[in-house]
């Protein structure tokens, strides 16, 4: 596989692709839109956010539905989802949840582990900030994997259910996995722009990395961001990298656009001049290299 470079001009046109970016129109599609009405205070918007994170497979339609399905189970408070007061109420309201693979047991035990976690710390920043103290963002995401997976059964904890650990993958783990729910979290929790929810203080949005979904993946490595064609770890750091070269403070707010270009449509993923003809990032496309005209 040949090594695709962008044009010089790639900020400039990534720049002029988020200037033109229609954040109305994909905000609503996000399934941050269901999240930010969650989020009334630090601790709402951690529980929605990792909720609705964990939620985060499929389609944005599918997503969003059982963002809100969860919150009216909870009527409307998150927060009672970490309720110790409300756990066997919880179990009956979400024994029936399903979407996609991910069961209602399963979210019940997230829940569980997360009340367990704040009975002795105010946020999940805390576990965040030592793992990144330790060892890195990478490190930071394990961290907080690590609290997600709660504790091994006993001492009046359940058996983790089946398929439970698979939903945390840790950056550090054999495999590498980019995590990207786990890093979008942690996007929403630190960016203060929109659409992000900035209740976190400690990380800066510069030591942030980029969530590498299929969308974004397929852009990033059109354009030359990365040469690596797996989503693993190693990608996400070098599409980072990149993007941080381009903005030192706030790299990943090219996230939102390069995703939604890809799941509205606006990116045909093949060489289409009647959708291609007015994209920003046309000259430094995979798919457009070497094409010296632009018509
Ligand atoms: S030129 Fe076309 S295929 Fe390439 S990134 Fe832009 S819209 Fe997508």
């Amino acid at each position: 596989m040949s090594v695709h470079r962008p044009t010089p001009e790639l900020p400039a046109h990534l720049e002029a692709l988020y200037a033109r970016f229609p954040f109305d129109r994909s905000f609503e599609d996000d399934p941050i839109s269901e999240v930010r009405p969650l989020a009334r205070d630090r601790r709402r918007a951690e529980v929605a956010g990792v909720f609705a994170s964990t939620l985060a497979i499929g389609n944005t339609t599918a997503i969003r539905g059982s963002i809100a399905r969860l919150a009216a189970l909870a009527d409307g408070d998150v927060a009672r989802l970490v309720d110790p007061a409300w756990a066997k109420e919880r179990r009956r309201r979400l024994r029936d949840f399903r979407h996609r693979w991910i069961r209602g047991d399963q979210l019940d035990f997230l829940a569980g582990a997360l009340a367990e976690y704040y009975r002795d710390e105010a946020t999940l920043e805390t576990a965040f900030v030592q793992g990144l103290d330790r060892g890195g963002f990478a490190a930071g995401l394990d961290a907080l994997a690590t609290v997600l997976r709660g504790g091994p059964a006993g001492a009046g904890r359940p058996a983790r259910p089946r398929g439970y650990l698979a939903l945390f993958p840790s950056p550090l783990e054999p495999g590498h996995s980019a995590a990207k729910r786990l890093t979008l979290f942690v996007r929403w929790m630190v960016r203060e722009r929109f659409p992000d929810l900035g209740v976190w203080r400690q990380v800066p949005a510069g030591e942030l990395r980029v969530p590498l979904d299929q969308h974004v993946h397929w852009i990033a490595y059109h354009l030359g961001l990365t040469g690596r064609r797996s989503r693993s770890w190693g990608a996400v750091e070098e599409v980072s990298e990149a993007l941080r070269r381009i903005d030192p403070l706030d790299p990943v707010r090219f996230d939102f656009v390069l995703c939604h270009t890809g799941i509205s449509g606006d990116c045909p993923k093949q060489r289409d001049l009647s959708v291609c003809g007015p994209c920003s990032v046309r000259p430094d496309c995979r798919l457009w290299h070497g094409r010296r005209s632009f018509p």
